[in-house]
């Protein structure tokens, strides 16, 4: 079904082209690995317990995170630190996630395989808050790492807005050619996804898979927002 256009005039140009995949609570939920991780790290790399406490993860970026804990308990948030803090993350990520219980999102599964078995599949990729080694871990261990060619991870910008034009920049890399933000879909379970995925011109996806509601997603007016991907066709968002 054609979305944005009147039936017969779907431009090849036009489709989308680009799907970027945000991780927490939208691909997988790992069960709390993520933040045990970091409070195991903020206890033993700064012995500061409980410093996860005070933070609010829902759609953050690691590194801007790990800076507000930094000034939050006084500490420069130097390369160096920063450096301290992700050695430990990692290390500690590691050994979290082998006792999650967490798993993929509903319907993850069967929206990539639609996705790349479509005739003209598009490039597909990440656009995380994450580190770049926190997501390969999670999305190793869940066996679906290998099914993203490229992101924009943490390690790239603060930011997530800057994020998203880094993953929009590697899609364009990934296809040979500058891609209209209308050629993206920004699927994802928070509101800074929604926002991201706007600040890049791109259609959104919203999924309350996360710890955020259908409702409230619907207030920040995404092209569709759906209880879980298994709601949705891949091709009723790709425009074909
Ligand atoms: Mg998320």
């Amino acid at each position: 079904m054609c979305l944005q256009f009147p039936p017969g005039c779907v431009a090849f140009s036009l489709m989308v082209r680009l799907v970027l995949f945000d991780i927490d609570g939208t691909l997988i939920n790992s069960g709390g690995a993520g933040v045990r991780a970091f409070e195991r790290a903020f206890a033993e790399e700064f012995s500061i317990p409980d410093g996860t406490q005070r933070l609010s993860f829902c759609g953050r970026t690691d590194s801007s995170l790990v800076r507000e804990f930094f000034l939050m308990n006084g500490i420069e948030p130097s390369p160096h630190n920063f450096e301290r803090f992700f050695r430990a993350y990692v290390a500690l990520l590691k050994t979290q996630i082998r006792d999650c219980t967490g798993g993929l999102c509903q319907g993850v599964e069967g929206f990539l395989a639609e996705l790349e078995a479509m005739a003209q599949p598009p490039a597909i990729g990440l656009l995380t808050g994450n580190i770049r080694q926190g997501a390969e871990i999670k999305l190793t261990h869940f066996g679906i790492w290998h099914r993203f060619a490229f992101g924009g991870f943490a390690d790239d910008h603060e930011d997530r807005d800057q994020i998203a034009a880094v993953a929009r920049e590697r899609g364009s890399r990934q296809l040979d050619r500058p891609l209209e933000g209308r050629e993206i879909v920004v699927i994802g379970d928070t509101p800074l996804d929604i926002r991201c995925g706007r600040a890049i011109g791109a259609k959104v996806l919203a999924v309350a898979t996360g710890m955020i509601s259908k409702p409230e997603l619907a207030l920040r007016k995404p092209d569709w927002v759906v209880d879980d991907l298994s709601q949705v066709s891949a091709g009723e968002v790709l425009g074909c």
